[in-house]
């Protein structure tokens, strides 16, 4: 057999419809460099989506490549259950160094999903035990998108993905993102809540929608006034993505838990954090027989690994002054979306924020997957992307130079034409 015949015939992947799959050939990835990814025949395609919306600073930085082999060189693993090891220390260090004031206590797990799971049951057994245990509900965005487990798909709200776990979730209040609407939900039920959990300004997997400015300011105002935490899951917005290091900052919010996953390992290693204030982080300190503890922990925990990427990540932001020199590539970006993709008369609205960007399409029904097509035709010329049902979604590497934006948009624009006409 050769390697797409063993694929098909031993691989389950992800949010695939596998009959649909095993009838196609499968692009099989055996390297990268720098915004590119190679496959097993040598073509290069562009990573249009920072291999699901990770990968930070390109594949295969010397820099990060060097700190992850130096760290093997050390220890590859080792517990953080009942033991510290010395890059997730220097990496909490420096997570708590840039996050939002008063996140002070870093949480590790391996998936944004994990994040997540952590955040809620922090978040409920802290209401427990500051001895208000009817706050132990939970409050979500309408088209929230937190993970697959079952904790992060209870506050998740994309019927399409979840329906059918419906009896397997607990009961979750949902509201749309405005303030209005925050404002009366609260009004009735803070009593009740323990959280609100909200993607900050961009709801990612929902197909990139865009929060209406100021509602995450209110959100957090409101949070404050009626004694609910918030958690803002940073997992996809965060490290550069919006334009800033965390989005939380375009509206000066401070949350009560953060969760950071996806970029923080530049995409080379599965990690994720819950970052936590002191407040809630003392309500989990007691005598061990008043079981104050929070009893929760993955296996992988802090992996040794994964940290000394995320460090070097950090690294890498400073030296390569990351941030300032987005701030044209966004603009670049966004100006050529503008021109190029825009005026297509099937394009129904680009929705952006820095580089998380929509670009939905229609009307197309589901079954046209009008999305999968085009990709296959930015495929033919050398461009990943990977669409949710009629919205196209670009998400590239921070690193992207100025003729790969050109390339990206001007591919996207082709395919886009080819199936659907100018
Ligand atoms: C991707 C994502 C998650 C889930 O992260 P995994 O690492 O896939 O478990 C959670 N929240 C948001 C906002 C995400 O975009």
């Amino acid at each position: 057999m050769n390697l797409a015949e063993k694929d098909r015939s031993y691989v389950w992947h992800p949010f695939t419809q596998m009959r649909d799959w095993n009838a196609a050939e499968p692009l099989i990835i055996e390297r990268a460099e720098g915004n590119e990814l190679i496959d097993v025949d040598g073509r290069r395609y562009l990573d249009g989506v920072s291999s699901l919306w990770v990968n930070v600073h390109g594949h295969h930085r010397k820099e990060i490549d060097d700190a992850v082999r130096a760290q093997l060189d050390r220890v590859a693993h080792s517990t953080l259950l009942g033991l510290g090891n010395v890059p997730s220390i220097e990496l909490a260090e420096r997570l708590i160094g840039i996050a939002p004031p008063g996140l002070t206590r870093v949480f590790y797990s391996d998936s944004g999903s994990t994040a997540v799971e952590v955040a809620l049951k922090i978040a409920f057994q802290y209401q427990k035990q500051r001895r208000r245990p009817e706050k132990s509900k939970f409050l979500a965005l309408t088209d929230a998108y937190h993970g697959d487990t079952v904790g992060a798909v209870s506050v998740g709200g994309i019927d399409l993905f979840h329906e059918i776990f419906h009896a397997l979730l607990f009961h979750v209040l949902r509201v749309p993102p405005t303030i209005a609407a925050l404002e009366a939900t609260l009004e009735q039920h803070a009593h009740e809540l323990a959280a609100l959990i909200v993607e900050p300004l961009v709801q990612g997997a929902a197909g990139m929608l865009m929060q209406p400015p100021g509602f995450l300011r209110a959100a957090r105002a409101l949070c404050s006034r009626h004694d609910v935490l918030l958690i803002c899951d940073e997992v996809a917005t965060g490290f550069g993505r919006t334009g800033t290091m965390f989005a939380c900052e375009q509206e000066d919010v401070a949350p009560d838990l953060m969760c950071l996953a996806k970029g923080i390992s530049a995409g080379y290693l599965p990690l994720a954090v819950t970052l936590a204030t002191d407040e809630i982080y003392s309500a989990f300190l007691g005598e061990y027989e008043r079981k104050l503890t929070f009893f929760h922990g993955h296996t992988y925990t802090g992996n040794p690994l994964a940290c000394a990427a995320g460090i070097a990540s950090l690294e890498l932001f400073a030296s390569d002054r990351v941030l300032e020199k987005l701030q044209a590539k966004i603009a670049r970006l966004h100006a050529r979306l503008d021109e190029r993709i825009a005026p297509i008369r099937h394009v129904v609205e680009i929705r952006r924020r820095g580089f998380m960007v929509g670009i939905e399409l229609g009307p197309f029904a589901y079954e046209q997957a009008i999305g999968a097509r085009i990709c296959m035709g930015l495929r033919r010329r050398g461009v990943i992307l990977r669409p949710l049902g009629n919205v196209l979604v670009m998400m590239p590497p921070l690193s992207i130079t100025d003729e790969e934006i050109d390339r990206l948009v001007d591919a996207t624009r082709a395919s886009i034409v080819e199936i659907c006409g100018a």
